[in-house]
């Protein structure tokens, strides 16, 4: 029984997002993507997600934990069910994690960051954070910062400035110098990290918009008030991370510079891959070390902490889905 505990807690779950078909979508809009079944009554509810090629007729299909589809593209629906619920954990002192995983153009931004119309789930988990802490009397700051070309750079500096990992003996991760601005209401986060949005767009290079080639990580950080007046103070984080595009390298004929971020890109995101793997699967090595972004989220995967994976797809795109389905489905594995 304790041992079934234990699993639950550690579980990474990994879910699917497809996002409508876009007037900008090439050729005919036949959706590759499908719920096939739905288990509810398995321990592990599950369901199979289906995907067929129009063209060639290939298919493949995996196994996830949830499926979200474009007919019901309501991200609070996501929220609600997946991210909310990690948010007590955080009040108790443990971290938690939701990352966006994808090829570009799939819905990574759209779904972490949002629009005014539409927020995504770092603003949703914000404004929930925030009256949590209204109640309670805690407090909230936020940190933002890319992985970029396994270099983290701050994005909430005025010049966007590289900071060093340092982990100390207890094995807690301390990103040296990173700023952390306290958040009161939801117009002081919109100003601070619309500022940092601004500047991902234009760091490392003026011409080009890099923000999908790097790692982009929101971190909201709590100091709970202890309501058994012992006077120490629980700390905890949530980290909300727009990761890089998956790209096929076998697809894209990138050369250079482009060639070199794409190859540290698919290190990372298979170091993420590996590390979910090894902790679904109770493996006794977890290989944080395998890359700078496991590292930094060594303290916040595994142990008591929470974690999410939305793997999210274009439904005009068959083999770049299969792509991110399979190493989304590989993660999960059980
Ligand atoms: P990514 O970050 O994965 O590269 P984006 O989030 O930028 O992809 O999405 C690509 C385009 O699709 C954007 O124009 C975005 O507004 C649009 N889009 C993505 N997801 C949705 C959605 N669920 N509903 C409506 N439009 C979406
Ligand atoms: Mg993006």
């Amino acid at each position: 029984k304790l041992f079934n505990n234990s699993i639950s807690v550690s579980k990474v779950r990994v879910i699917v997002r497809v996002r409508p078909f876009l007037g900008h979508d090439n050729g005919d809009p036949v959706s590759c993507i499908s719920l096939l079944d739905q288990d509810f009554e398995s321990q592990h509810q599950e369901v199979a997600v289906y995907l067929k090629d129009p063209q060639t007729s290939r298919n493949e299909c995996y196994q996830l934990d949830s499926f979200f589809d474009k007919e019901d593209n309501n991200v609070s629906k996501i929220f609600y069910r997946e991210v909310n619920p990690m948010i007590p954990v955080i009040f108790s002192g443990c971290n938690a994690t939701v990352f966006a995983y994808g090829a570009t153009g799939s819905g990574k931004t759209y779904t972490m960051q949002g629009t005014e119309e539409q927020p995504g789930l770092m603003p949703l988990a914000m404004s929930m954070i925030l009256s949590i802490c209204q109640t309670t009397g805690s407090t909230a700051h936020i940190s933002y910062y890319e992985v970029y070309m396994d270099r983290c750079y701050d994005l909430l500096e005025v010049k966007a400035k590289e900071i060093s990992i340092l982990d100390d003996k207890d094995g807690q991760i301390h990103l040296k110098g990173l700023s952390k601005v306290p958040i009161n209401t939801m117009s002081e986060f919109q100003e601070v990290f619309s500022s940092g949005v601004q500047r991902r767009k234009v760091a490392h290079t003026s011409l080009n918009d890099v923000s999908s080639r790097s790692h982009g990580v929101l971190v909201i950080s709590v100091v709970s008030n202890p309501s058994d007046g012992t006077g120490s103070h629980v700390c905890g984080k949530l980290n909300l991370i727009d990761l890089a595009g998956n790209e096929d390298n076998r697809r894209s004929c990138s050369e250079g510079i482009r060639l070199q971020e794409s190859a540290k890109i698919n290190q990372s995101l298979f170091a993420l891959s590996n590390v979910i793997y090894a902790l679904n699967n109770h493996k006794p090595r977890v290989p944080y070390r395998e890359s700078k972004l496991t590292r930094i989220l060594q303290d916040s995967l595994g142990g008591t902490s929470r974690a999410l994976m939305v793997a999210c797809l274009n439904p005009g795109e068959y083999q770049e889905s299969v792509h991110t389905v399979s190493l989304a489905a590989r993660s999960r594995h059980i």
